[in-house]
């Protein structure tokens, strides 16, 4: 078999979502400057979209109740809590305060009935230079949060970031790292697969099909490259506007046998937090029938 993924022999295993809006979800980061996370329901619903996926911070302005009652009321599938994680940000001994706030999030998600907290993981310890060490502290504190995670029936995704987040904000940074931690803690962890942070890993593939044997894959996060990049953390792309083959990046995801939702998740403080929020929307949908 040719090493060349052909596009369209892609297209025979692919769900074709050309016409539909099913499998879509919006990550509230995308309108979080135009949209309260109460407006985000009403819009995203009001949309005919069928997922959302909030962010703590917005979930604690409006009330976790309330919350979850305006979600269900209406009939949004939750894709995601974004996000727990961040257990090396703290100084020594700040571990256990880490861990306590993770076993929040881990409730905070069961009560909106999240399909996966998505877990952000931290980068260096503060004044640290050793990313190994940073790494062990990961591991360990997702094992020591894994029992209330799995207790509460809610499972982490552990969410490789791209490199240049490796200091401030995550020390996993390849999905293969992703992988290999899944494989050392065992039951209820997996991943989020967000294009953004990995689109130029040249293993992809192959781990994209490993975490999907594994029936590891908890999310998948959508939005572009752009080519220049003006900011490493608010400047992502709408799809279809940058260098991500994401029709390909998909193919992969669906052959691996993820059949759950899209989740557009998009920072661009210069361009779609500029604009309404029903347009923002409106420009997800069409954008997700078209090229993703
Ligand atoms: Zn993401």
């Amino acid at each position: 078999m040719s090493q060349t993924h052909d596009i369209s022999q892609t297209g025979s295993w692919m769900r074709d979502l050309s016409g539909e809006t099913r499998w879509l979800s919006i990550n509230t980061a995308t309108t979080r400057e135009q949209w309260t996370l109460a407006q985000a329901i009403d819009g995203i619903a009001r949309a005919g979209i069928p997922g959302i996926a909030p962010w703590r911070d917005q979930l604690e302005a409006m009330g976790v109740r309330q919350a979850a009652q305006a979600i269900r009321a209406n009939g949004l599938t939750v894709t995601g809590l974004c996000r727990g994680g961040m257990f090396t940000s703290f100084d020594r001994g700040g571990l256990a305060q880490a861990l306590d706030d993770n076993r929040r999030a881990v409730d905070e998600a069961a009560a909106i009935s999240a399909q996966c907290l998505v877990l952000v993981v931290g980068g260096l310890a503060p004044g640290s230079r050793d990313i190994a060490a940073a790494r062990a502290i990961v591991r360990d504190a997702i094992a020591a949060l894994l029992p209330h995670a799995r207790a509460a029936g809610m499972p982490l995704a552990i969410e490789p970031l791209h490199p240049m987040y490796a200091a401030d904000r995550a020390c996993i940074n390849t999905l293969a790292q992703a992988n290999d931690l899944c494989d050392a803690l065992g039951p209820g962890v997996g991943v989020a697969v967000d294009v953004y942070h990995v689109w130029w890993d040249p293993g992809l593939e192959r781990e994209i099909a490993r975490a999907g044997a594994a029936g590891r894959i908890l999310a998948y996060h959508l939005c572009d490259w752009l080519v220049p990049t003006r900011d490493l953390l608010l400047d992502r792309g709408m799809m279809g506007d940058g260098v991500i083959d994401l029709p390909r990046i998909r193919g992969w995801v669906e052959a691996a046998g993820y059949a759950g939702f899209c989740e557009v998740e998009i920072f661009s403080k210069d361009t779609w937090w500029r604009r309404p929020g029903d347009e923002v929307l409106a420009t997800c949908i069409e954008r997700y029938r078209r090229v993703c």
